[in-house]
């Protein structure tokens, strides 16, 4: 089989399926895809909201609770408590299939009165994380999205086993690590970018086994560093003492220097080391014979897969999260945790099978449209079939697909074998994770058939603006909890809470100047976006494919050359 060229049904772009896919479309019995991959990948992050959170009541039990949905949203929102509990199930919902209807405008009546969950978690392995989303097997964590096995964590996002830090991106294993972001293995690293197994790092990026070091590039167990500048141990300490790393004054400065400095040292072709075989993409690691990933570890014979951050993922294609023992999903965001067979879903998980058109359906085994849904099997519709006429009325439901395609408002028909994103997706586009990663204006996202969200949390006034807090921790007293703050950059208020306090404290650092909002779209800025690029090596300039455009500023190196000279 050859490459074939397709024209996108969404932005009318062409793009090639190679022989590769189309061994995969086979394999899973799903006809190739209408839309481009990158079209696709959007479609499925704009279903999922692991960042946009507002207050609203529970539609059963009346509690305020932090919900993905916004107020204004109608459809039934039940908090955690009320929706993991037994008392229900979803075949309550259950509709018989109507063959002269089309049938994903079935699945969108049904998505419209089920109950959804506030927050997207895995509810029942959770400890004292009531306002943390997209989280699994962690405890006593604060605004904390999409995380797993973490403890004592604020304000971050995209984790695994870390513990006692705030204000981090992509921290794996680490401990006391504050503003940093990409990271495993590391312990007492602070606004550091891309190092690993580093104690006591500040301001560096792209540092291995490095110990006390502040503002250093591309080193290798390095240890009393300034710039790259190797200094006794004695000389590291007054130097570090007259830089007054404790202070708010202080730590803006080295940042600066930082910044400039981190500029005119080379960046590897991609970020991933050498434990991966055959991988294209961003931000992938340990993984295997996989293609045009981001942010993925562990995985194997995938192709554009995002946010895999738990080890395994196999044979999967077009997948948005996250990995944990999981294999064969395809267009499916959300999905993990022992699921196989999984496709044009959302949010099923622990151990669902054969998993098809469905949202929310939890520990559920061979559903077809079914939509918040808990621990059935053979259901359509969330009615619930015996094998025989499950499969009998399956099969009859995918030739009525192919026959007589949803086709939404903008005129793109979704057959059998496309995802349904319009049907399932219950957030605004600026409110999801597309929104996120590939920014669009109103007008933009509208024109693509997404919906729009203006609300806002109402935010108190504010009792002292940000530029009037203390210097250092130590001049910081307990009533600041009581205070609320005007974020220094979008004037928004904020509090302090307990437990970050304590966490500032135990490693020194000062009050942040800014709400958790600026902070976490500052980390997101300061990572690279889903995208690659061809460009040439600075070194050798043999052709590279890179998250870095050309135009960008930074040095980039092919991963030959960068490993010749940084090991
Ligand atoms: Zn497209
Ligand atoms: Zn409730
Ligand atoms: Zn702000
Ligand atoms: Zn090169």
């Amino acid at each position: 089989m050859e490459n074939e060229t397709k024209n996108c049904v969404n932005c009318k772009k062409d793009f090639t399926i190679e022989p590769e896919d189309f061994n995969f479309y086979e394999k899973i019995k799903v006809p190739p895809p209408t839309w481009c991959p990158e079209c696709r990948m959007i479609r499925r992050m704009a279903c999922v909201n692991a960042w946009s959170l507002f207050w609203r009541n529970c539609d059963k039990c009346g509690t305020r609770t932090l919900s993905m949905y916004s107020p204004s949203q109608k459809i039934n929102v039940y908090c955690q408590p009320c929706w993991w509990a037994d008392d229900w199930d979803g075949t309550e919902y259950a509709m018989d299939y109507d063959p002269k209807r089309n049938f994903l405008e079935q699945v969108k009546e049904l998505s419209e009165k089920t109950p959804y969950t506030t927050l997207e978690t895995a509810y029942l392995t959770l400890k004292n994380c009531d306002y943390s989303n997209c989280i699994a097997y962690s405890k006593n964590c604060f605004m904390v999205a999409w995380a797993d096995y973490c403890e004592s964590v604020y304000y971050s996002s995209i984790l695994n086993g870390l513990k006692f830090s705030s204000d981090c991106l992509r921290g794996w294993e680490s401990e006391l690590c504050y503003e940093s972001i990409g990271f495993i293995n590391n312990y007492r690293t602070f606004f550091s970018d891309e190092s690993d197994n580093c104690v006591d790092v500040w301001f560096s990026r792209n540092c291995y086994s490095c110990t006390n070091c502040v503002g250093c590039v591309n080193l290798r167990g390095a240890s009393n560093c300034i710039f790259n500048v190797k200094y006794s141990k004695e000389e590291y300490g007054e130097k570090i003492k007259e830089m007054k790393l404790d202070s708010w004054s202080g730590l803006r400065k080295v940042e600066k220097k930082a910044y400039e400095f981190w500029l005119t040292k080379p960046y590897r072709e991609y970020h991933g080391h050498s434990l991966n075989l055959n991988v294209t993409g961003e931000y992938t690691f340990q993984s295997k014979n996989s293609k045009e990933g981001y942010i993925v570890n562990y995985a194997e014979n995938c192709k554009w897969c995002q946010f895999i951050t738990v080890a395994s993922t196999k044979d999967c294609m077009d997948y948005s999260g996250w990995g944990n023992n999981v294999e064969l999903i395809y267009e499916s965001g959300q999905i993990g945790d022992g699921v196989s067979n999984c496709k044009f879903s959302v949010d099923c998980f622990e151990d669902s099978v054969n998993t098809e058109y469905s949202l929310w359906c939890v520990r559920s085994k061979n559903n077809f449209g079914c939509v918040n849904l808990k621990r059935k099997s053979y259901c359509i519709l969330n009615k619930q079939y015996n094998k025989e006429s499950f499969d009998k009325l399956r099969m009859q439901i995918i030739i009525d697909m192919k026959k007589n395609p949803y086709v939404d408002g903008l005129g793109r028909a979704y057959p059998y074998g496309e995802f349904f994103g319009v049907c399932f997706g219950k957030f605004a586009y600026n409110n999801s994770n597309a929104g996120k990663f590939f920014p669009k204006t109103k007008e933009q996202a509208k024109a693509q058939g997404y919906a729009w969200n203006d609300e806002e949390n109402l935010t108190t006034q504010a009792t002292i603006k940000a530029s009037l807090l203390p210097e250092t921790i130590r001049e910081t007293i307990d009533s600041i909890l009581e205070e609320i703050i005007e974020c220094s950059n979008c004037a928004r208020a904020y509090k302090i809470v307990q437990g970050e306090l304590d966490f500032l404290r135990k490693i020194n650092l000062p009050l942040p100047h800014e709400c958790p909002k600026c902070r976490e779209n500052t980390r997101f800025f300061r990572m690279n976006k889903p995208g690659m690029h061809h460009r040439e090596c600075d070194k050798c300039g043999i052709k590279i494919y890179t998250p870095y455009a050309p135009d960008r500023p930074e040095i980039v190196y092919c991963v030959k050359c960068y490993q010749h000279e940084f090991a």
